[in-house]
């Protein structure tokens, strides 16, 4: 009987493999197709300044719609794009189609995009993305670049150089996902991050684990020491966002804000933000 489960379950595995394997080649199909055609497309998540709750920036975030798989999380093509020397096409054409639509936006508006580790082995990137600031025209100075710790930056020279350069255009630079992974304090300064971005898993359990408030709080202090400013992500309630003004966190983004809106909606967003101050203005020469 044992032999007998033994052999079903290891029909069911072969099985369920080569489903996951099926699944695995039609989206690293679907993506070669739909990357050059623009189908992998730019989404925004509003960057909030704590202190006055005013929109500082938009981050951009890959979407992608597969015709038969439907909405594929970047978490799943994202590491297909890497391991398919797709990711440089990827996030340069997401990056290109953010920066055609957001040169138009408000001018006091930051872009953040992010940046795979596997994209700082190539050292034409800076001249890459430098040409995408003249082509579209969109300000190096308002253009954030967010790049996540890894293992990958075993090849410290070429990133240091490729940073250099984009710094040397007035590129900013912030660390993602601080606190997970293979984050260490030495990173900080290996190069000039200009921001850091505290990991989502220590915001969400905030309010309840005392472990990671006093992370946040040493995060937040370590960037007060070096001059750097601290952005939460994943703030998804009030009392999330409250506590991390009190702690003194320049930034926040995350679900308390919105999910992460199409060009169409950031621009209804921001017409809205204009009527609405717009309409504050009337209103105050109405009563005077
Ligand atoms: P990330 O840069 O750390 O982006 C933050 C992720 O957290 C996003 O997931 C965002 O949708 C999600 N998030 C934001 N606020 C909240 C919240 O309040 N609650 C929760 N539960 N989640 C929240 P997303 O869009 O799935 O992206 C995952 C990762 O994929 C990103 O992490 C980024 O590293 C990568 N990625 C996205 N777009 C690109 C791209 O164009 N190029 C490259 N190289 N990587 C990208
Ligand atoms: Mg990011
Ligand atoms: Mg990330
Ligand atoms: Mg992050």
């Amino acid at each position: 009987a044992a032999k007998k489960a033994g052999r079903n379950r290891f029909a069911w595995f072969d099985h369920s493999m080569e489903h996951e394997l099926r699944t695995r080649n039609e989206l690293e199909n679907g993506l070669r197709i739909a990357i050059p055609r623009d189908e992998v497309i730019p989404y925004f998540e509003q960057q909030i300044d704590l202190a006055t709750g005013r929109l500082t920036g938009l981050e951009v975030l890959a979407r992608w719609s597969h015709p038969d798989h439907g909405a594929v999380a970047p978490d799943t093509f994202i590491p297909i794009a890497e391991e398919t020397g797709m990711i440089a096409e990827l996030s340069l054409s997401v990056m290109r189609q953010a920066l055609t639509a957001a040169r138009h936006w408000d001018s006091s508006l930051t872009i953040a995009v992010n940046i795979s580790p596997w994209q700082l082995r190539d050292a034409w990137l800076a001249q890459k993305i430098i040409k995408l600031l003249t082509e579209t025209g969109f300000p190096a100075n308002r253009l954030e670049v967010e790049i996540t710790e890894s293992a990958l930056f075993e090849n410290m020279a070429l990133a240091q150089s490729i940073v250099g350069s984009l710094k040397n255009q007035g590129v900013r630079l912030a660390l993602d996902d601080f606190g997970t992974g293979y984050s260490s304090l030495a990173h900080l300064r290996a190069l000039p991050f200009d921001r850091v971005k505290i990991d989502r898993s220590f915001v969400a359990s905030l309010n309840d684990s005392p472990d990671s408030a006093a992370i946040v709080t040493a995060i937040v202090g370590l960037g007060s020491s070096l001059n750097l400013p601290i952005t939460a992500e994943g703030i998804e309630d009030a009392r999330t966002q409250e506590r991390l003004r009190a702690i003194g966190c320049a930034v926040g983004q995350g679900w308390h804000y919105g999910r992460p809106l199409p060009t169409t909606g950031v621009r209804r967003l921001l017409a809205e933000k204009r009527l609405v101050s717009h309409g504050r203005r009337e209103a105050q020469a109405d009563g005077a």
